[in-house]
């Protein structure tokens, strides 16, 4: 078994009056069965409210399935013996870096993971360095957070995760505040975890380019996965992008037009580099 596994994980929310009467229930993920391998780097892409986030915070037990069962490293979350496992090996990064810094300077808000783990405190400040290291955080420890951009606050938040030493890393959406050197700051501070650690990385992004690096790709659509492949197959299949509603590169659509006007580019053509190489071998 893989690092995650789903078997028909369904999860609705539920939302009651005051007297605890059913209002309303969503039904936000649908059947999904999904297999992640440890080392893989996964995206996850879909538009607005089509279960995204939902589906993450399954991974690390912050929701537990209404049916089916996800596994996390062989564990069910659902039974409660497993939930501080779970949570020590599949850390997660949420949207606003704001939110989830709490120290007053960088190298401590990195240690309070380890220190709540009950990791002994010689060992905490070993975590702290290399994982300030490992998302080249390092020269910026004695530093007040709120002096930070926002590339760097997330990059910190990275940290903190790595510091708990997961397998695993969700990130829900963590670009989605930043500009464009923030976004590629963190996007490749994920790589490398992912390169060097072999840590698992989950990413949850509605921007295409950021999904190139990935080896799997999952495309979600109304709580169920739409689409399934690598970057290449995915980007491949534009009509369909569009119809879930997602923005598909302007090189992947110009490609895409080329092709339907006859020219012989391959499909799923990702950045300007492989469209300029595939136009020159046509002449
Ligand atoms: P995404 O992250 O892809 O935008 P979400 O997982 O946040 O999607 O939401 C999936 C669906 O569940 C949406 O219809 C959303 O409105 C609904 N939803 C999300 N959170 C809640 C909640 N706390 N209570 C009720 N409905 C929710
Ligand atoms: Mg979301």
């Amino acid at each position: 078994m893989g690092i995650i596994k789903t078997k028909n994980l369904a999860f609705e929310y539920i939302r009651r009056d005051e007297e605890g009467n059913v209002e309303g229930i969503t039904r936000a993920l649908d059947d999904i069965n999904l297999d992640v391998e440890q080392g893989d780097f996964v995206a996850i892409l879909g538009h607005n409210g089509s279960g995204k986030s939902t589906l993450a915070k399954h991974i690390n037990a912050i929701l537990y399935p209404t049916e089916g069962t996800i596994w996390v490293d062989g564990k069910d979350t659902a039974e409660d013996e497993n939930l501080w496992d779970i949570r020590q090996e599949a850390g997660m990064v949420f949207q606003n870096p704001d939110n989830q810094i709490i120290g007053q300077v960088v190298e401590e808000d990195v240690g309070f993971g380890p220190e709540n783990l009950g990791v002994p405190a010689k060992e905490i400040w070993e975590r702290v360095e290399e994982s300030l290291k490992a998302v080249g955080m390092y020269e910026f420890r004695k530093y007040s957070p709120n002096k930070l951009s926002g590339g760097q606050k997330q990059r910190v938040s990275i940290a903190g995760v790595i510091a708990m030493h997961p397998k695993c890393i969700i990130l829900d959406e963590p670009t989605a505040m930043l500009d464009p050197s923030g976004r590629r700051e963190v996007i490749r501070a994920a790589r490398a975890l992912n390169d060097v650690e072999e840590i698992t990385i989950i990413l949850i992004t509605h921007y295409m380019e950021e999904i190139i690096h990935a080896n799997k790709v999952f495309v979600m659509d109304k709580g169920k996965v739409a689409m399934e492949g690598t970057p290449g197959e995915i980007f491949s299949r534009v009509e369909e992008l569009k119809e879930l509603r997602l923005d598909v590169p302007q090189v992947t659509l110009l490609a895409h037009e080329l092709q339907k006007s006859g020219v012989a580019v391959p499909d799923g053509i990702l950045t300007c580099e492989e469209l300029v190489e595939a136009l020159k071998a046509l002449h």
